[in-house]
């Protein structure tokens, strides 16, 4: 590592911190983009500069000082890369364990530093760092939840196994191997790997974080264009592209059914109590339906106040699972009136059900039969379920 000196290393390492802090103040403050986290990645930069320190800037400070601001520095960078990681992922905000970990690790460092002991500091800084890394790691796999690949949700993961791993060598470096405490009291500077992989480190982190803000981007912008915004369920775009390849899915032996659903006297509920308890009930209702529908299941808005609720059949297409699930919706909402200020609304919904048919690349004949059914539970009474029952099986158009 003759090649590498230091202060060069330090240096390089500064200039790609301020630059990381301010591209993350302007993402946060100009463009709005993730701007808790943001603001709080480029505290963390900036953070990071001054602990790192940069060779031989700090040589005339006093010893204490010099001991400190590292530590010090290094322990409040994993604190808030931990705080910017939870915001980013949107994870349930836990201050305390972070307030618990950070709070005893400066303990440790006052603790050792007024012993005027060289390890002591360093030993303290060094497990509080390891064990942030660590739940960093773990947020970051939480986070990500399975939706992204094994190998991406590694590499994402990667930057701060490594931080973890760097940390817990040196904590086992400082207790094992003599000698350190005097090169602390002396304020040597690391060696050129150490300050290097640091870097590597630091930078494979931000390059971490950037991925996970893109990542969360694309899942805003396609919460935007799949989802309605009011119900947040899918929208009728999403829902025909749902239904399209489903029905490609047909033509390969997977059976689907369609449950066209409509609320019963919705006009009803706009007319006395309002539009926003009007807005409320379709909360309600999305809320109630999901709950009993399985994940493959897809619920779709496709327009006022209906819906329609694409069924993945796993068996062999019968229509009888399909109707008992529209049963479980019907029933279930049924159950369980809205509560709008203190009152209780009744709320319905009637459902026609049917089988899609194959060569309908589209699903429009499913989805008239489904109407047709739906036509009949109004026309019927409401509240009902009304099943093509004369179709048995997935016929052909
Ligand atoms: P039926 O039992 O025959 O379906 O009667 P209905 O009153 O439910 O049906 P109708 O088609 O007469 O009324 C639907 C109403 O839904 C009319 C429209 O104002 C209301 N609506 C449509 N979209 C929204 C919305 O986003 N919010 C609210 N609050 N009302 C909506
Ligand atoms: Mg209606
Ligand atoms: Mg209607």
């Amino acid at each position: 590592m003759e090649f590498l000196d230091v202060p060069t290393v330090l240096k390089v390492s500064a200039l790609f911190n301020l630059m990381a802090a301010l591209a993350w103040l302007t993402l946060a403050q100009t463009f709005r983009i993730a701007p808790r986290a943001g603001r709080l990645m480029a505290a963390a930069h900036l953070v990071r500069i001054a602990s790192q320190g940069c060779g031989d800037c700090m040589a005339g400070w006093p010893g204490l000082l010099r001991q400190a601001i590292p530590e010090f520095g290094l322990l409040a960078c994993a604190v808030l890369l931990l705080m910017a990681l939870r915001r980013m992922l949107r994870s349930r905000q836990r201050p305390r364990d972070i307030s618990w970990i950070g709070g005893l690790g400066a303990m440790g460092i006052a603790l050792g530093l007024a012993s005027g002991s060289g390890l002591a500091p360093q030993v303290a800084s060094t497990f509080s760092v390891a064990l942030l890394a660590l739940m960093s790691m773990r947020e970051v796999v939480r986070g990500i939840g399975g939706q992204l690949s094994r190998v991406v949700t590694a590499c994402t993961t990667l930057p701060f196994a490594a931080m973890a791993a760097v940390t817990l060598t040196h904590a086992a470096e400082l207790l094992l191997v003599p000698g350190w405490d005097d090169h602390i009291l002396n304020g040597e500077l690391p060696s050129p790997a150490r300050a290097a992989l640091w870097f590597v480190v630091t930078a494979a982190i931000t390059i971490s974080l950037i991925a996970l803000m893109i990542w969360r981007l694309i899942r805003r912008i396609q919460h935007l264009t799949y989802r309605d915004p009011l119900t947040g369920a899918l929208n009728r775009r999403a829902f025909e592209q749902a239904l399209g390849e489903a029905q490609a899915q047909l033509q390969r032996g997977r059976g689907f059914a369609l449950a066209m659903i409509d609320i019963d006297h919705f006009k009803r509920v706009n007319d006395q109590h309002g539009h926003q308890a009007g807005d409320a009930a379709l909360q309600h209702c999305v809320r109630v339906w999901q709950s009993c529908l399985r994940e493959v299941d897809c619920l779709g808005r496709l327009g006022g106040e209906e819906f329609c609720a694409l069924l993945p059949l796993t068996g062999p297409a019968d229509l009888a699972t399909a109707a008992s699930v529209a049963e479980r919706l019907r029933h279930s909402l049924a159950a369980q009136p809205l509560r709008w200020k203190d009152v209780e609304l009744p709320l319905s919904a009637s459902f026609g059900v049917a089988l899609p048919v194959a060569d309908d690349p589209r699903g429009e004949v499913g989805m008239a039969r489904a109407d047709g059914e739906l036509y009949r539970a109004k026309a019927e009474g409401r509240n009902r379920v009304c099943v093509a029952t004369h179709l048995g099986g997935i016929a052909t158009a």
